[in-house]
């Protein structure tokens, strides 16, 4: 069994077998690194250890203008300054509920804890100005369950809850944008949401002791959905092991008959098109199963047969915002002959299944 972190508390409860199955690997991919390297930035600026412009010279120059652009007053306006702690480790001890402080900027290298404890790490903390203790995780991908919901949240506010004795703790998610914007996603925690936390934690446990009871009895019940980013357990999931298997030889059926097209009926074409499409979600899912893998595993890890490696790549791209764009012209005086003159029509093709209309029946006919 594998105890889950703060970060995976979430999938632990969801599907208790990523605990209790074989083969975690941790990520490492282009998205980590990049988040990564905000939060240390974010980490140097807001705990004081260097000057804004120093920090920003030692972020790759691939991120620099993310960092840059943060917005500082939307990060952390509202916080008293002089109470700000970042990358604070905690242990939270399911059996007790106690709570142990176990050190600043460890960089997930965590000291001993107990088979009970759950260890994780603050990326904000401190006072807000109404003297109501926050705490705060810095996003820079994907949105994540809401701050309401969200484990990590709550495992952080029911933290400071015991150590200030505060009856309410607001939690936050703060998503740093590309452009540098910071949305926050907040909720206040109060008692009654956050007495019973370790008792949540005790359920955890007693999950993922049942799931590894049924992997040992040779039964793999695993439950798909978003937490499946980043498990570790791909190579050894049955759901994404089967998916993969299943597909391959459905679609090879396909393509054989795709390829005698001529032969086909409009019939059969019909059907396959209906089997295809009830296909395709599948070869979605097996194309993001796939980019877990590849950015759970080192780089350079994973090698197609023809020698290209398999590399996470990130990128991105600036589009104008049209209705802004359209104020600002208006505004400068803009005519709207001018305006038509910069839009231009693009138009694409697509396929449907549409019911047929239903004709109306004459009196005395049946409808068709
Ligand atoms: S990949 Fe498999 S084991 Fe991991 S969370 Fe998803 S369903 Fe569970």
């Amino acid at each position: 069994m594998s105890k889950p972190s703060v970060s995976s508390l979430e999938r632990a409860w969801e599907c208790p077998a990523s605990c209790a199955i074989r083969t975690q690997v941790h990520s490492t991919g282009g998205g980590a690194i990049r988040g990564d390297r905000i939060h240390d930035f974010a980490e140097h600026v807001l705990s004081g250890y260097e000057t804004r412009d120093a920090a920003l010279a030692k972020v790759p120059v691939e991120y620099r203008q993310t960092c840059a652009d943060i917005d500082w007053s939307a990060l952390v306006g509202d916080i008293v300054t002089a109470s700000i702690r970042c990358e604070v480790a905690y242990a939270v001890d399911a059996a007790t509920g106690n709570v142990r402080e176990l050190g600043v900027g460890l960089k997930r290298a965590y000291p001993e804890s107990s088979e009970t404890e759950i260890v994780g790490t603050n990326d904000v903390e401190g006072l807000l100005l109404s003297g109501v203790p926050v705490v705060q995780d810095i996003k820079t991908g994907q949105p994540v369950t809401a701050a309401k919901d969200n484990w990590q949240i709550r495992y952080h506010a029911y933290v400071q809850y015991i150590r200030t004795g505060a009856p309410v703790v607001v939690g936050r998610l703060a998503y740093i944008a590309e452009d540098g914007n910071v949305t926050l996603d907040s909720h206040a925690f109060d008692a009654f949401e956050l007495d019973d936390f370790p008792s949540q934690l005790r359920g955890v446990f007693a999950r993922i002791a049942k799931a590894v009871e049924e992997v040992r009895s040779g039964l793999v019940v695993v439950s798909e959905g978003p937490h499946c980013r980043y498990c570790g357990c791909f190579a050894s999931c049955p759901a994404k092991v089967g998916m993969i298997r299943s597909l391959a030889p459905a679609l090879g059926e396909m393509a054989a008959e795709a390829g005698e097209f001529a032969e086909l009926t409009p019939q059969r074409v019909g059907e396959i098109w209906m089997r295809f499409k009830e296909l395709q979600p599948m070869v979605k899912r097996i194309d993001e199963a796939l980019k877990e893998y590849v950015r759970s595993r080192a780089p350079g890890e994973v090698v197609q047969p023809d020698g290209k490696v398999l590399t996470d790549v990130v990128s991105g791209k600036d589009y104008v915002k049209g209705d802004r764009a359209l104020a600002l012209a208006r505004k400068c005086g803009a005519t709207d002959k001018e305006l038509a003159e910069c839009v231009e029509r693009t138009e694409w093709r697509s396929m449907r299944a549409v019911a047929p209309k239903k004709t109306k029946a004459k009196k005395g006919e049946e409808a068709v």
